[in-house]
């Protein structure tokens, strides 16, 4: 049995933990691995290794910390398709979905290598006579960053580059359930010659995220994870006086106009719906049928119906296992409750199971109808290959029913009108959205904006604002004299 070590001070060491997690095969939910849960001397010695390098990275030049960049996106990329395969293993991910959630951690990676233009501060000479002011970007010192199952590689890589890059030190809790994909993007960092004790990797639940949060030595804390982990996260971050952005859970609307194209809507609403089991922040969990693309539901019906969940090296299987027991058991629980409110289940995926994997957490594409907003399954975040249609009349309506939802990660709408597309991301009240574009996850020159109940904080992930998330401003006001220095004091507060 593999025990995955924990990352301290720049060597991969075995914890003297006494508690184990579990690392499972969701396909089969065989054991494959075991994570320890760090043991409070061990996160205090991550924590002081972070402290001590940062002393030295601080002060190493930005193009060698941007080269460091360079060589670790050439090393992801010659690595993808191993590190896929890892990953497929312990998410169940088919490995075409794997392998895109690797690239889009790697073009993360390419954004931090451009660091220095990242960094530049601003200038205004003659802010009085003889005076320039200017800005300073300089790190905070020990970051860490908590992350989901979800997305193994691109989310950790949402964080440790650009926080690493920007002269900070990091410490990793990466989710328990998929450990084995962040160890080896830790192994090719390495590998790519990050200096000793930049990066720290410790693992557990809980307590060891706890341990990071009242720490005074952090001092930035990133979180991606469901709702109410996210809050408490912010909530005792920020008591502790951190700096804190949680990203958190989503409920992800379409709305499909009637002038759209029928096919590129049913094909879009498929992939985007129950593609890696709904198991993605930006998947479309609602669609909003606007007038006559109501008589849709039939062809949304039968096309979601020929999807079939596999193993992740199965070309055909549009989709994998979900994660654990836990997480079927819950998409399964919210499945009776749309049946028992009211909803009209057009598909059922409850029963789906793969031939000879029949101990595996899988979940069959399942489409509810007529789901109106007093439902749990519209209200609560399944996380799983579920979809609901709910009718509305206008377009208006539909952007009364989004902006009345509590989450605002992303949305799309579907349609050929030009105005209708203006006006819907005009007014909607959603980070990130999508027109003729399903799952809207801006590249890392943007930044990941999610909203409301799906973020808190203000600076978001990658682009621009993690840059400002991960450093401190400083403006100098300087003087410099040539020839008399005036004489006498000036007692006002006023530049002359
Ligand atoms: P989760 O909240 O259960 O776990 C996330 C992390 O928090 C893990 O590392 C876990 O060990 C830790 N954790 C769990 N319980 C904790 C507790 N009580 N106190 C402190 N730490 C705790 O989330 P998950 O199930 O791994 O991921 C799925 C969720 O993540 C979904 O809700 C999804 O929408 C969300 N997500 C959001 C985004 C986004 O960008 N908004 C992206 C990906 C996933």
């Amino acid at each position: 049995m593999k025990t995955l070590p924990l990352f301290i001070d720049g060597h991969f060491t075995q914890s003297q933990a006494d508690t184990f997690i579990d690392v499972t095969n969701p396909a089969d939910n065989s054991v494959i691995a075991r994570v320890p849960c760090a043991t409070q001397s061990e996160m205090q010695a991550a924590v002081d290794s972070a402290q001590r390098a940062f002393e030295s990275w601080r002060e190493t030049p930005v193009s060698e910390r941007a080269r460091l960049m360079l060589r670790y996106q050439h090393l992801l990329k010659t690595h993808h398709d191993e590190i896929a395969e890892i990953l497929s293993l312990e998410t169940g991910k088919t490995f075409e979905d794997a392998k895109g959630d690797v690239w889009r951690g790697i073009e993360v990676v390419e954004h931090a290598a451009n660091i220095a233009s990242l960094m530049m501060g601003e200038t205004v000479e003659n802010v009085a006579r003889s005076i320039d002011c200017y800005s300073l970007t300089q790190p905070l010192g020990v970051c860490a960053g908590i992350t989901p199952f979800n997305f193994p590689a691109m989310i950790p890589l949402w964080m440790f580059p650009l926080a690493i890059a920007c002269g900070n030190t990091f410490i990793l809790k990466p989710s328990e359930q998929d450990p084995m994909t962040p160890t080896r993007l830790v192994e090719l960092f390495v590998e790519a010659g990050a200096p000793e004790g930049v990066l720290q990797v410790i693992h557990g639940g809980k307590e060891q995220v706890d341990f990071l949060l009242d720490h005074q030595a952090v001092k930035a804390l990133s979180f991606v994870g469901s709702v109410p982990v996210g809050q408490y996260i912010y909530r005792r971050g920020t008591e502790n006086l951190k700096r804190v952005q949680a990203f958190a859970g989503a409920k992800n609307h379409m709305v499909v106009m009637p002038d759209a194209n029928k096919e590129q809507v049913i094909s879009n609403i498929v992939g985007a719906s129950v593609g890696a089991a709904g198991q993605r922040c930006m998947a479309i969990s609602v669609v909003v049928l606007v007038g006559e693309t109501q008589a849709w539901a039939e062809d949304i019906q039968q096309a979601l119906g020929e999807v079939t969940p596999g193993l992740w090296n199965d070309n055909q299987a549009a989709y994998g296992p979900l994660i654990s027991p836990k997480a079927k058991e819950r998409v399964l629980e919210l499945i009776k409750a749309g049946k028992e409110e009211g909803a009209r289940c057009l598909l059922d995926g409850s029963a789906f199971t793969v031939k000879g994997y029949e101990q595996g957490n899988w979940v069959g594409p399942t489409l509810f109808a007529d789901v109106t907003t007093d439902m749990r399954i519209y209200n609560e975040e399944i996380f799983g290959p579920v979809l609901c249609l709910m009718n509305v009349d206008s377009l208006d309506e539909a952007i009364e029913v989004v902006n009345a939802n509590p989450y605002g990660n992303g949305t799309s709408i579907f349609t050929a009108s030009g105005a209708a597309a203006r006006k819907y991301q005009h007014k909607i009240s959603v980070g990130q959205v999508g027109i003729n574009v399903p799952i809207p996850v801006p590249l890392p020159f943007f930044s990941f904006t999610g909203w409301k109940g799906s973020f808190y904080g203000d600076q978001h992930a990658y682009g621009k604002q993690a840059v400002r998330f991960y450093t401190e401003t400083k403006t100098v006001t300087a003087r410099w004299f040539e020839g008399d220095i005036p004489a006498g004091p000036n007692m006002t507060i006023h530049l002359k």
